[in-house]
């Protein structure tokens, strides 16, 4: 049987799958099942963000998968510890503590539950409690059933009636809507600081800025899902700080870029105080409150130290502006109208069609007819949208290879519409 062949007799069919069947990777290119080589400008979703078995990630993961894989969070974890300490030091830089999950959609659960614990202890005028997580239209935060019923987005709710109670989506970058949109019960804004499947929409500062004094104006908890712009794709260690630096969020969410490769994710908690007795809003998700069996791991954790502490000592986050100028210079010059505008923040860009020039058979989106056209001939990319297509390279991507990428993403579009 061939690997197509199994999925479909043993694989349940939730993804659209492409028909390559990549089996080896280097850097930045991924080769599949017949030999042969791809760009790979995709990199699993914006997770590998030093390219496909970066050296010192393979070596931190064998090294420890020699010494000590998994042992319970019954246990003290020095690299669980160590990691904690990196992102808070290193990359955060404001008081908080770190909760490990294994993914996204989980990250975005924690925090839904940190909204409910703090809307106990901050309760309405009349003392019921606050739970409502007020998110956007577009956004993104995962498939378990919180995340999915943060996900402002219909296709993702379609036929999981009922949802989570305790969420509402207000159009992204709307100010004027945002006045009008907390209730006694709201007790969090959730927000992706740039919405990446959503088709690369990049929060303005004057929204990001509105969002944060309406959350100091009504004790609302501000949380940044940067699950996938976060630890470096957008130019800063966080996506935020790209846009308002100054803003302090009270919670943020991670996971994608952050292991490089091996599945974890995490959410953060400021230690600011949540009342006048000093209680810190990282104290709510106190003993037994929240869990994961695999979360953090020895394994993972070695892995994903080895990412970050790359990021940092190698200022990849820094290469990702220095391409995205690289990027946008090209493009520009090109002069080619089926490029409606590129977006996004240094290595999360999106690049928008325009649908009319596009010829669509089979009922196929435009994004989608050309990230086929590019696969064909050899890159990677995964759509955002009916009308984009994103670039998400590793962080230390070099001139050469986004020569390439582009080479090959012009002379497709050119094709296209000729
Ligand atoms: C991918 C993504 C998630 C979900 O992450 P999973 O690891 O797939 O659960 C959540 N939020 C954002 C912004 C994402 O891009």
């Amino acid at each position: 049987m061939t690997t197509p062949e199994r999925y479909l007799q043993h694989v349940l069919p939730t993804y659209g799958r492409f028909p390559l069947v990549p089996v080896r990777g280097f850097g930045c290119r991924l080769w599949d099942d017949a030999g042969k080589a791809y760009l790979d400008f995709c990199m699993g979703i914006a997770v590998c963000s030093l390219g496909h078995c970066h050296p010192r990630l393979v070596e931190a993961i064998r090294h420890q998968a020699g010494e000590l894989m998994h042992v319970s969070n019954l246990y003290q974890n020095p690299l669980q510890a160590e990691l904690a300490e990196e992102i808070n030091i290193n990359h955060v830089r404001l008081p908080g503590k770190n909760f490990f999950s294994n993914s996204g959609a989980e990250a975005n659960d924690g925090l839904i539950k940190a909204a409910r614990r703090f809307g106990r202890k901050r309760p309405q005028a009349d003392g019921a409690q606050r739970y409502e997580v007020v998110t956007f239209l577009q956004s993104f935060h995962g498939r378990t059933l919180g995340a999915m019923s943060a996900t402002g987005q219909a296709k993702i709710h379609d036929g999981f009636d009922p949802l989570l109670p305790g969420f509402r989506y207000l159009p992204f970058n709307d100010i004027e809507a945002l006045e009008a949109a907390v209730r006694p019960e709201t007790a969090a804004i959730l927000l992706e600081p740039i919405q990446g499947e959503g088709g690369v929409i990049v929060a303005t500062p004057e929204f990001l800025r509105a969002v944060a004094e309406l959350c100091r104006k009504h004790d609302l908890l501000l949380f940044f899902d940067e699950v996938q712009a976060g630890f470096g794709r957008c130019g800063d260690f966080m996506a935020w700080r790209m846009i308002a630096p100054e803003i302090q969020p009270d919670g943020i969410s991670w996971a994608k870029g952050m292991g490089g490769g091996v599945p974890i994710g995490a959410f953060w908690l400021s230690d600011r105080a949540v009342d006048d007795d000093g209680t810190a809003l990282s104290s709510l998700m106190g003993p037994g409150s929240h869990g994961s069996t695999y979360g953090g791991n020895p394994l993972v954790c070695a892995a994903s130290l080895a990412v970050l502490k790359e990021i940092r000592e190698k200022e990849l986050h820094v290469n990702a502006i220095l391409q995205e100028v690289r990027i946008r210079e090209t493009v520009r010059s090109w002069n080619l109208p089926v490029i409606t505008e590129i977006r996004g923040q240094g290595l999360l860009l999106g690049i928008g069609l325009n649908p009319d020039l596009i010829p669509t058979p089979e009922g196929k989106t435009p994004a989608l007819v050309v990230v086929d056209q590019l696969m064909a001939r050899g890159l990677l990319v995964p759509p955002a949208g009916p009308n984009t297509f994103r670039l998400l390279p590793p962080l230390n991507v070099t001139d050469a290879e986004v020569d390439e990428a582009l080479g090959i993403i012009h002379d497709t579009l050119k094709e296209l519409i000729s």
